[in-house]
């Protein structure tokens, strides 16, 4: 039975487990935005595998990929052979991407996770330039292994292990509501510009010569921040001025989720090299870096691993890309985001616990606060993750799967398929708004 399931797993499993604490649903069947649990409740999934299912749970036209790809008899798993079906995969990745990177780029398959891709940038990069400093921004999230760990601002319970950042010196990220100058909006964007030139040129700066600046376009598990266009174009001339290679992680806003097929489209920069993973395998697991040819400085041998590439995660993942371009989904993303996003603020008057809505695209954080506090200096109220921890619970009662996240744990985090209909919006909004109602009550 599912509760035999859940207890059984509850005792064998590590205390680091997830996503199991917080929906103890076992699920039976899933379909587009709908998980069902065994005892036939069905939910709507705003988690959707961590933002990996663009096109939702088992959408035809991965599940046929899939099935083609298994009944043709090809190889599942050849380390990093040529195969047909990792060159159809090179070609609808590289064909959704600025061509202005694609022309001049190589690929390399990493090990299954987007943490490995985020690993192999970061070597590729410490070889090519020789140098092992790293930059990388507060709030952000890279991976769990540990360079990717170094790099990640320390969101939530995923901390940095002691001793793992010792060269990376970290900059503030652009977060409007939190905001790190005390000035929000484009000054403060500004500001965090401004700090990060000076600091580079500071020859007391205590910077250790950097290989890399790392850094998400719209910040995911540090609860959806999107950083202002003008902001990344000047880290851009900032890092291309000093030849420093720049690096933009893209495995959560990549393949239309933030409105565009990819985020560095908002801003029109080009960086030096892409981390790739989640929606690219079409819900199986795949990871790639993908970097300018300049930086191919690896000898045969220098980045290995068995998993490197694997066949279904191909075909899904060349089904995924083809279907999101085709039919416009990054555009279809922008609008219901926009419409999801405005309709929360307007929330704000009756709801005021709810103290800031954020996001681009179908990646939308609303941050929790507790109203009768002190605002700091920019007009933020404290954070308020107990009250986060009811309103997700108050969520799954009704029926509506959503996840915490964010620098205080304290922001709602939506990250629906990109599939996701009008009505299905609708069902998200009202059953969000009534769950807030409620664990504020
Ligand atoms: N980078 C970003 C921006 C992410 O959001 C994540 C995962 N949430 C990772 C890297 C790590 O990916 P994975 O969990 O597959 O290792």
């Amino acid at each position: 039975s599912a509760e035999a399931i859940l207890r059984r797993q509850r005792a064998r499993e590590s205390s680091a487990r997830t996503y199991a604490r917080s929906f103890p649903v076992v699920p039976a069947r899933a379909y587009g935005m709908t998980v069902e649990g065994a005892d036939g409740r069905r939910y709507l999934d705003c988690l959707a595998g961590a933002g990996t299912l663009a096109l939702g749970h088992n959408h035809p036209v991965v599940t046929e990929a899939v099935r083609r790809t298994v009944d043709s008899g090809a190889p599942l798993h050849v380390l990093d052979l040529a195969t047909p079906e990792k060159d159809e995969f090179t070609d609808a990745l590289f064909a959704t991407l600025p061509p202005a990177f694609a022309d001049k780029a190589r690929i390399h398959f990493c090990g299954p996770a987007g943490t490995d891709a985020v690993e192999a940038a970061l070597k590729l990069l410490q070889t090519a330039t020789g140098r092992h400093g790293l930059l990388a921004f507060t709030g952000a999230y890279h991976g769990m292994t540990a360079g990717a760990l170094a790099v990640s601002g320390g969101v939530a319970a995923k901390r940095p292990v002691p001793g793992t950042a010792a060269d990376v010196t970290r900059l503030p990220y652009p977060y409007s509501y939190r905001c790190p100058f005390g000035v929000g909006g484009e000054r403060g964007a500004r500001l965090s510009a401004a700090y990060t030139e000076r600091l580079l040129d500071d020859p007391n700066g205590g910077v250790v010569p950097p290989a890399a600046m790392i850094l998400e376009a719209v910040q995911g598990e540090g609860g959806a921040v999107p950083a202002p266009d003008d902001w990344l174009r000047e880290m851009r001339r900032i890092t291309a001025e000093r030849e420093i290679p720049l690096v933009v992680d893209e495995v959560q806003t990549g393949v239309g989720r933030t409105g565009a097929f990819w985020a560095i489209e908002h801003s029109g920069i080009v960086p030096d090299a892409m981390v790739m993973s989640k929606a690219i395998g079409g819900s199986l697991p795949l990871a790639v870096v993908v970097y300018h040819e300049d930086y191919d400085g690896w000898l045969p041998g220098a980045h290995t691993g068995t998993f490197r590439g694997n066949t279904l995660a191909m075909a899904a993942g060349t089904a995924t890309l083809r279907y999101v371009a085709r039919e416009g989904l990054a555009r279809r993303a922008a609008a219901v985001g926009a419409r999801l996003t405005d309709r929360l603020t307007a929330l704000r008057a009756e709801l005021p616990a709810i103290g800031d809505v954020r996001g681009r695209g179908l990646m939308i954080g609303v941050e929790l606060v507790d109203p009768a506090g002190t605002p700091d200096a920019c007009g933020a109220l404290p954070p308020a993750p107990d009250t986060a921890v009811r309103v997700r619970s108050a969520a799954l009662e009704r029926g509506l799967i959503v996840e915490l996240g964010g620098r205080y744990d304290s922001t709602v985090r939506l990250l629906p398929p990109l599939v996701i209909t009008d009505e299905e919006a609708e069902a998200v909004l009202d059953r969000l708004a009534d769950a807030i109602a409620e664990a504020t009550a």
